[in-house]
């Protein structure tokens, strides 16, 4: 964060994300009563098997280019909707809290300790990362996802995220998004070029988060070159691959978005909490923010009840 007034309307926006519950209740009801048949797989072998299951998972189903995947499988919102939601958490900072921290900004700096535990519990329930092309197959397609699937996400480039988040979570065998807001690229305490081409190259999914994390609701003409094509080009050039995903800054997304997006090649879009659009539900994949002030067991709870 590194304008005060992003600063605000995150802290703002974090409230809203924590208080959406009746947003979501409807889908929640739906999705626990069914993800209950996915989750329930016969591999719940308790946390000794737990990582190479996931492994091997993994590797057994290589998920499909969502290129190759047809338009009608992807335009067909009503068959989206209907499956149950993989939890997806977003992180930002990963370090410890400071005297000069707000209170709202702490639901966006988790600090070490904590972050660990968030993970260890993850991994000791039988969580398995996966990844958006994963996602993508199955949201469109019904392909077949790992027992308990989950989504980690980290935006806005800060280098805690790969100094902290990334060996954590080696330990666990687990993969990760990282959101890209390109502007930040080499600055002090953000990551550089060469370590978001390691991420990429290690196997997780490098996003696009924009130039510099406007909001993309008051976007006109030329800001979809400079907030978009531009600094998603970028990321292309630096980790050698197609950029499919993108999350846009603070969560804030309309429908006027979806076909900038779709026409500069990205296939689907993160928002935060609030509900999905009904006509275009990939364009506003929903993912929680996974607090500071969270314990293990609170996160536990969020994702039970937000997905
Ligand atoms: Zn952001």
């Amino acid at each position: 964060m590194k304008l005060s007034s992003a600063s605000l309307l995150l802290a703002a926006l974090a409230v809203a994300a924590c208080d959406s519950k009746t947003a979501t209740t409807g889908e929640s009801a739906v999705s626990a009563a069914t993800l209950g048949n996915v989750a329930a797989a016969p591999a719940e072998a308790g946390t000794s098997g737990t990582r190479a299951t996931a492994t091997d998972e993994a590797n057994a189903t290589p998920a499909p280019d969502p290129t190759t995947i047809p338009a009608s499988s992807a335009g067909n919102a009503a068959a989206i909707l209907a499956r149950p939601q993989v939890p997806i958490l977003c992180y930002h900072q990963i370090r410890d809290w400071t005297g000069r921290d707000s209170k709202g900004a702490k639901d966006y700096i988790v600090p070490v300790a904590q972050f660990k535990a968030q993970m260890k519990m993850l991994a000791d329930s039988g969580y398995h990362t996966i990844l958006p092309d994963q996602l993508f197959a199955y949201m469109t397609t019904g392909a077949k996802l790992p027992s308990k699937p989950i989504m980690l996400t980290f935006d806005d480039t800060d280098l805690d995220q790969f100094t902290v988040a990334r060996p954590t979570l080696e330990q666990y065998g687990y993969k990760a998004v990282y959101f890209v807001m390109t502007v930040s690229l080499g600055r002090p305490r953000y990551m550089s070029k060469a370590q978001v081409k390691q991420l990429s190259d290690e196997g997780n999914t490098i996003g696009s988060h924009t130039w510099d994390h406007h909001n993309v609701k008051k976007y006109q003409g030329q800001d979809w070159v400079t907030q978009i094509e531009k600094p998603t080009k970028t990321l292309e050039e630096i980790t050698g691959k197609k950029i499919n995903y993108f999350a846009y800054p603070f969560g804030l997304w309309n429908p006027q978005a979806f076909p900038e997006l779709k026409k500069r090649g990205f296939v689907a879009a993160f928002s935060l909490a609030e509900k999905r659009d009904q006509n275009d539900p990939l364009f506003t994949i929903r993912r929680i923010i996974a607090s500071g002030y969270w314990t293990p067991r609170t996160l536990h709870n969020s994702i039970e009840q937000s997905f």
